[in-house]
């Protein structure tokens, strides 16, 4: 079943309840244009099947939802041609998301707009050391 949850203001604009602008649609995913944009032409692409993170979708629907994603980012760069992208999803309160269904969001960006990389999102390493965290990899 798709856009299933009620309540979920995503599944709301993939039924059309609630409007949006959409720049890309196919049998598993929507684009549309963020309500508030980060960017010129900031994107949100969803499943179109509810699942609160990419954890609660199969590896199926996950590899569908990339080329849609792909997808969309060539719809873009065709429309608007920015001169790159950042794109990447906020997982979970801890990562920043607000909305719980899967969004990816996509960032076309512009020379000299003054925004910064994925690495400006954040810049707290924690005290552990990288060998530590990478032993921790190997015991389990
Ligand atoms: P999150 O922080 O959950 O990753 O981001 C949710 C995004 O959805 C935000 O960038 C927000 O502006 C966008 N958003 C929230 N409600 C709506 C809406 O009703 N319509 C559109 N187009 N975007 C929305
Ligand atoms: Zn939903």
């Amino acid at each position: 079943m798709i856009f299933s949850v009620v309540t979920c203001i995503f599944c709301k604009i993939g039924t059309g309840e609630i409007p949006a602008h959409k720049v890309y649609e196919d049998d598993s995913a929507l684009a549309f244009l963020d309500i508030k944009p980060h960017a010129g032409g900031h994107t949100v692409v969803i499943p179109k099947k509810h699942g609160e993170t990419v954890f609660d979708l199969s590896q199926d629907d996950v590899q569908k939802l990339m080329l849609s994603v792909t997808k969309t980012m060539q719809r873009i760069q065709y429309v608007l041609n920015p001169d790159g992208f950042n794109v990447g999803w906020n997982h979970n309160t801890a990562g920043g998301q607000v909305v719980p269904h899967l969004h990816i969001h996509i960032f076309p960006r512009y020379l000299n707009d003054n925004g910064g990389s994925m690495h400006s999102i954040i810049t707290n390493p924690g005290n552990e050391s990288v060998e530590n965290i990478a032993k921790r990899f190997q015991k389990k």
